[in-house]
């Protein structure tokens, strides 16, 4: 393989401070940013580049979009935290907006992904023994295989992917995992009346943008419903306009009985997830069962508020939608010989590599940032392209003919 990417004396000081002080739970590419506009961000050389990861999705409206900064630091010069030991004058107000926004009862407001998947599976389990009355402590939640829903205990005890559990056993009970995509494995795994929730994210993100064949997330909600089985759509990373709908879901008119949020809800400022639900399942949770200091805070649903209604006001969606099927086109008239899949939905995509050397999509990610537009591998062999959504026809053209460049390397 060729060598390529020499590094900078200033980019090699910043690697080695966190190879040397940073736990080692992350493989990122070289390259050291230091700001973003839009959908450019900067290395500490100066060097420009197109963000194709967004930030795992958290950047959906673009980088320090000014709308969001400014009602960040309008609200962070006035209160921020109160924690909800005391009431705070923007947190009902945000409920209702959300609320509205989405068509649900309530929301349970948290701060990372991970936390709104951990309260989606407890309010699952709260409303299976009060609602549909199953047996104290045999509530089962079933699952995908090849999800990603996050990094505590809980949700990796349902990964299946060995990077993700090794050594870290024992696991927490109460979770069956069937194949993605398939509703026979669904009807049959319903037909445990100890089910409570059917956890999915509409398209698996992290195993590489794997798209369920057209009506699958509208038959697996249907025989949910049959089954008295809570639908939950994890929308941490396809919600939000990513993938030319507001809601993943919103292409098959589903709508999940739990419904979860985070990334893009603060436009990349601050972790902020979110839960809704109506109010018989919501309504489960009492004063002290649930909960979290920063959950609901001031800044957080200032910011959300922001961040939800610039999706809206530059038609994100519709963008993504569009330029979704462009950029597809150009990925596939590329025609590389190791190209083997382009797949995806609005600017939510990637490709497949298929070459003996198992390092070349790494390598592919290399010189497309050497040719400036940045996206990391995903499972090895898959390569997530992921822009803001404010990108336009012309810088997608232009990152389509980055793309095709980079391929030259093999
Ligand atoms: N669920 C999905 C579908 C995700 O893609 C992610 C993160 O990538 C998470 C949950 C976890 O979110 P967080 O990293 O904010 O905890």
């Amino acid at each position: 393989m060729p060598v390529i990417n020499e590094l900078s004396p200033l980019t090699n000081y910043f690697l080695e401070k966190e190879e040397m002080y940073g736990a080692h739970n992350y493989h990122p590419l070289p390259v050291v940013l230091t700001r973003g506009k839009g959908v450019f961000v900067w290395d500490v050389d100066d060097n420009r580049y197109y963000d194709f990861l967004s930030g795992y999705s958290a950047i959906n409206q673009g980088h320090c979009h000014p709308r969001i900064i400014e009602t960040f630091i309008e609200q962070a010069q006035r209160l921020t935290l109160t924690s909800r030991a005391f009431h705070n004058d923007v947190l009902g107000e945000y409920e209702e907006f959300i609320t509205r926004f989405f068509g649900y009862d309530k929301v349970l407001p948290m701060n990372t992904g991970v936390e709104g998947v951990e309260t989606a599976l407890k309010l699952a389990r709260r409303w299976g023994y009060e609602v549909k009355g199953v047996d104290k402590n045999k509530a089962k939640i079933i699952t995908c295989a090849n999800n990603f829903h996050g990094r505590t205990i809980s949700v990796i005890s349902y990964s299946t992917d060995d990077s993700s559990k090794r050594d870290f056993g024992p696991f927490t009970p109460g979770f069956d995992v069937i194949p993605y995509n398939d509703i026979p494995a669904l009807k049959l795994a319903l037909e445990d009346s100890n089910v409570v929730g059917f956890l999915v994210e509409p398209i698996q993100g992290e195993a590489g943008v794997i798209v369920p064949d057209e009506g699958y997330l509208a038959a697996a909600a249907k025989v949910c419903k049959d089954a008295n089985v809570l639908f939950m759509a994890d929308e941490i990373q396809t919600g939000l306009a990513r993938t030319g709908r507001m809601l993943a879901c919103d292409h098959e008119n589903v709508r999940p009985d739990i419904l979860i949020l985070g990334k893009a809800l603060s436009g990349g400022t601050m972790p902020v997830s979110a839960v809704l639900a109506d109010n018989c399942i919501m309504d489960t949770i009492k004063p002290g069962e649930h909960g979290s200091t920063y959950g609901g805070n001031p800044l957080a649903c200032k910011v959300a508020m922001t961040s939800l209604q610039v999706l809206v006001d530059e038609q994100m969606a519709e963008n993504s939608l569009e330029l979704g099927k462009y950029f597809r086109q150009g990925l596939r008239a590329i025609g590389h010989e190791h190209i083997s899949v382009v797949r995806g939905k609005g600017l939510f995509n990637a490709i497949v590599i298929d070459h003996p050397d198992k390092d070349a999509a790494w390598a592919i990610c290399l010189e497309m940032k050497k040719n400036g537009l940045i996206a990391k591998p995903t499972h090895g062999d898959r390569i997530r392209f992921a822009p803001p959504l404010l990108i336009t026809r012309e810088q997608t053209e232009e990152c389509v003919e980055i793309i095709r460049k980079s391929m030259l390397l093999f």
